[in-house]
């Protein structure tokens, strides 16, 4: 296969220590309890290890599930929410820091530059939208942040599937792949966090 220049850009500035992790999420539960239970069980995780929660701010779904454990287990939790759905998505009043801004695009750059490192949970278009962009600016070395996937009954497997079929049809390098963990649970996020 004939190589790309993107093959030969620069290697991104390796990421840093971990203190606030960037959680990517469906605004609504999804049809299985457990991803409920898993989204609080990650909020938990994260304010029992002293690292920041930022996440879009809203008070639905999973990101409620996960910002709410997060507060109530004593964690920094930072919103970041668009004007517009400030409302209709209902911003989680217990926030320690709420960040009105004007777009998507705005949230997606700011929720990114407050994290040292990214986890999406199951979720809908939005959360799929969000990991992409951020795996798309890994792929043009914009960053080396850790980007972790979490989701019971094999909910990210299809996503795997896709890139590996991406890769297969020659639109990215087999790189893309490694670009993604996949943690079981909230016991291998906090493992993970434990690195140095
Ligand atoms: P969803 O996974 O669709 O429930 O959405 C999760 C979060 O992503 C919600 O806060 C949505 O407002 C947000 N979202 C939806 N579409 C986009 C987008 N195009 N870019 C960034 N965030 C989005």
């Amino acid at each position: 296969m004939r190589t790309h220049p993107l093959d030969s850009l620069p290697a991104a500035i390796p990421a840093g220590p971990v203190r606030s992790v960037l959680v990517f999420c469906g605004s609504r539960s999804g049809s299985d309890p457990r991803h409920a239970q898993l989204a609080a069980a990650v909020g938990r995780t994260l304010a029992e290890r002293g690292v920041g929660l930022v996440y879009g701010g809203g008070a639905l779904g999973l990101m409620g599930e996960c910002g709410r454990a997060a507060l109530a287990a004593g964690g920094r939790v930072e919103g970041i929410i668009p004007r517009f759905l400030k409302d209709w998505e209902v911003a989680e009043p217990l926030c320690n820091e709420m960040i009105v801004v004007d777009s998507l695009h705005s949230r997606k750059h700011l929720m990114f530059e407050h994290a040292d490192a990214v986890l999406a949970l199951p979720g809908g278009l939005g959360t799929l939208d969000e990991l992409v962009e951020v795996l798309s600016w890994r792929n043009l070395r914009l960053h080396a942040k850790p980007v972790w996937l979490m989701g019971d009954g094999d909910f990210w497997q299809p996503f795997l599937a896709l890139l590996d079929h991406v890769v297969q049809s020659g639109f990215a390098s087999a790189d893309i792949t490694t670009y993604v963990e996949c943690l079981p649970d909230a016991d291998a996020l906090a493992a993970a966090l434990s690195l140095p």
